[in-house]
């Protein structure tokens, strides 16, 4: 402290209200004065306070953004410890595992569920438990690489097991899997992999679970998504048309498959976590294996994830904000747009949107919806507000699609939009990448809005 040259003191205290701890704005400000602009020192601490993570409203239509990660809950955090490995009615050292995954097991008809950090760490644990150093078949077709690098090829090398690909892209029968299992008598599994973000369409045959599940060896399903049941009793009325497609869990298990795994934060709605339920003594295999212990999650998303599993077991979709955004009627986004274009003033008006799943749930498939539309490329001003609004632009307009934002949210984005139409499109004074909703990322993260090519 006391050798610091007062001007960068000063400095640094007089872009306090950028609201980085002093010692950041301290290092902002050296920077400036190094570089010899010292009137830089505001511009780069905010540059530093954008790179920090911090709620944004999501109004790009797609519901679960990989960019913005996946499934939104609220967050809820009295500053308290939770019995996570203690066993409250005996006082003695307890399993993470027997809270929500008991729960989980409940809802998806499993015989036993284990909880892990994400989907991918899932699948690499029940390689490296069930098929370390033995072959395990695969359909050409389903080798896929899904958003942000999980490619099923690598991750099965990582866990150790050996790949034996079979049938061709778009087309692979019984009889091939038949053929490799006869060739090779130390197969471990037949893993099936939903494809998740993208179709293969026109001349395809491919092996349902019920009939695979027919093969002497177990079937392990990579769902991903976590649908947990076709016939969605959570929600009023029948299950919407967009999930017609979509496999679910509990369907997957009844018609034969020994172990599924699925994300927590796709279609389950909840946070980032990754479950491997099915028959019990394969879930408890993988529960003994070494890398179930660098795979385990914290107590935060266990109670998050259970929160979740409980409101699926009240059937009460309305706390879930996924299923919330998903199903909200029509006309009420409608009305909601009406009043934020008003709020917004001129240049925005309603318009007609469509909304997507997103995380490469469901692809393809929209969700009607409404949105409030600006003229031009608004998103760097946007994604500078105080509470950034990520949107997106379609054929040469802002669009504010209101399916993804709660409504309690509907009074910030007005805020946003009438601020970035003060400031206009051109706010390049920190040249910011001026596209791609969110800046940096171009990489797919399987997130692809109809028609918009902004959010992918
Ligand atoms: C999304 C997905 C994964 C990866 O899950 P993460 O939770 O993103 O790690 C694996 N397999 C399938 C089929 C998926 O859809």
């Amino acid at each position: 402290m006391a050798s610091r040259p007062p001007s960068i003191d000063a400095l640094a205290r007089s872009i306090a209200d950028v609201g980085l701890p002093h010692a950041l704005l301290v290092e902002a400000a050296r920077s400036a004065v190094a570089a010899g602009e010292p009137a830089e020192a505001r511009a780069m601490a905010e540059e530093t306070a954008l790179a920090l993570l911090r709620p944004v409203v999501n109004a790009t239509g797609v519901l679960l953004h990989t960019n913005l990660g996946r499934a939104p809950l609220g967050a809820h955090s009295p500053a308290r410890p939770a019995n996570v490995e203690l066993d409250l009615a005996t006082g003695s050292r307890g399993s993470r595992q027997s809270h929500v995954a008991p729960l989980l097991a409940r809802l998806t008809g499993a015989e036993d569920a284990i909880v892990v950090n994400n989907g991918a760490a899932a699948v690499l644990l029940v390689l490296a438990a069930l098929a370390a150093s033995r072959p395990v078949v695969v359909s050409r077709g389903e080798l896929v690489e899904i958003g942000g690098g999980f490619r099923v090829p690598e991750v099965m090398n990582s866990s150790g097991a050996h790949l034996v690909e079979v049938g061709t892209t778009n087309r692979t029968r019984l009889a091939d899997y038949r053929r490799a299992l006869d060739a090779s008598p130390d197969v471990a599994l037949v893993l099936k992999v939903h494809q998740s973000n993208y179709r293969i369409v026109g001349f395809t045959e491919s092996v349902s679970v019920r009939e695979l599940s027919q093969l002497p060896v177990p079937l392990v399903v990579d769902l991903g998504s976590g649908l947990l049941d076709s016939t969605t009793p959570w929600l009023e009325g029948r299950p919407p048309a967009w999930l017609a497609e979509e496999p679910a869990v509990r369907q997957s298990l009844r018609a034969g498959a020994a172990l599924v795994t699925f994300s927590g934060d796709k279609l389950f709605g909840g946070p980032q976590a990754g479950v491997i339920a099915g028959r019990r003594e394969l879930v408890a295999r993988c529960a003994r294996h070494a890398l179930a212990r660098a795979v385990r999650p914290g107590g935060l998303v266990l109670s998050a994830l259970q929160d979740v599993a409980l409101a699926y077991l009240r059937r009460d979709a309305s706390s879930i904000p996924f299923w919330r955004m998903a199903t909200s009627p029509v006309d009420e986004i409608r009305e909601r747009a009406a009043v934020v274009a008003e709020k917004v003033g001129s240049p925005a008006s309603v318009t007609a949107c469509s909304s997507v799943p997103g995380a490469g749930s469901a692809p393809g498939q929209a969700i009607p919806s409404f949105g409030v539309a600006v003229a031009g490329d608004l998103l760097a001003p946007l994604r500078r507000c105080d509470t950034p609004v990520i949107a997106r632009v379609q054929d040469g307009r802002t669009i504010c699609d209101l399916r993804s934002v709660d409504p309690s949210d509907d009074g910030v984005l007005a805020d946003g939009l009438a601020r970035a139409v003060a400031v206009g499109p051109r706010d390049d004074r920190l040249s910011g990448p001026a596209s791609g909703a969110t800046g940096r990322s171009r990489r797919s993260s399987g997130d692809t809005p109809p028609r918009a090519t902004e959010t992918r």
